[in-house]
């Protein structure tokens, strides 16, 4: 329901957190959120109202300065800790807004190449997916790109990357992202209020865009894989 992203200069956790609270208005019935540090990649998630992740926080910490949180409306699977986004497989960990309409064709193909399911989620199958191209050897943006080629429905998604503290990479077919642009910073979210305290230079991805983002800057291409130049604009929002 909520998507936010950090590629920052100071521990993530807290940021994410406070991302994810400026979207709380949508709803949600979880939440959670993944960081690398140190290369590895990690998460951690929480049924009911933000607060219970941050407690979780204070007890089982998670350091790092690149991260990616969610909000979830649960559409596929109940609202469970093991169904809270990120969702992870091997080396990726993925947030997503939306429905994977094909994700039952997914899950029984991704399963006969022993890649089993462990969660009731439209999202995972992403993870899965993506993780299986990655164990062929692809890049995550190869692997990342490959896997966009092959999901049909309408949705927004973010990826973080174990061993890449330097990558997220954002997709949009049918529900909106809008990238942040900081001092050495970057940033994503589904709704740039969410970015407000930490930018209001915002790059918003069209229809069929996916994006590679580094703190260095953003690399947009669009649904036929060509570069795409999006305007950056300075927006009004209230911090
Ligand atoms: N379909 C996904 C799920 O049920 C994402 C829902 C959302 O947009 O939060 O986990």
């Amino acid at each position: 329901c909520g998507i936010v992203g950090v590629l920052g200069s100071h521990e993530v956790a807290p940021i994410l957190v406070e991302a994810l609270k400026r979207l709380e208005y949508r709803g949600y019935d979880s939440a959670g959120i993944a960081t690398v540090n140190g290369g590895r990649l990690d998460r951690r998630r929480a049924v009911g109202k933000l607060v219970n992740l941050s407690d979780l926080l204070v007890h089982d910490p998670l350091a790092g300065k690149a991260g990616i949180g969610h909000t979830r409306w649960a559409t596929h699977g109940a609202a469970t800790v093991v169904n809270a986004h990120p969702h992870r497989s091997g080396p990726v960990a993925v947030v997503h807004n939306g429905i994977i309409e094909n994700f039952r064709d997914l899950r029984t193909e991704l399963a006969e190449k022993g890649l089993a399911a462990e969660t009731e989620t439209d999202t995972e199958t992403v993870a899965l997916l993506t993780r299986h191209h990655m164990d062929q050897g692809m890049s995550p943006r190869d692997a990342a790109r490959e896997t966009l080629r092959r999901l049909e429905g309408a949705f927004a998604l973010l990826f973080l990357f174990d061993g890449e503290e330097d990558l997220m990479i954002a997709a949009r077919k049918g529900s909106p992202l809008a990238i942040g642009h900081g001092e050495g910073e970057m940033f994503v979210g589904s709704d740039a209020i969410a970015l407000a305290p930490m930018t209001d230079r915002i790059t918003y991805l069209e229809e069929g865009d996916y994006a590679f983002v580094t703190r260095a800057g953003v690399e947009i291409f669009d649904a036929a894989d060509r570069r795409a130049n999006r305007d950056l604009q300075q927006i009004q929002l209230e911090a």
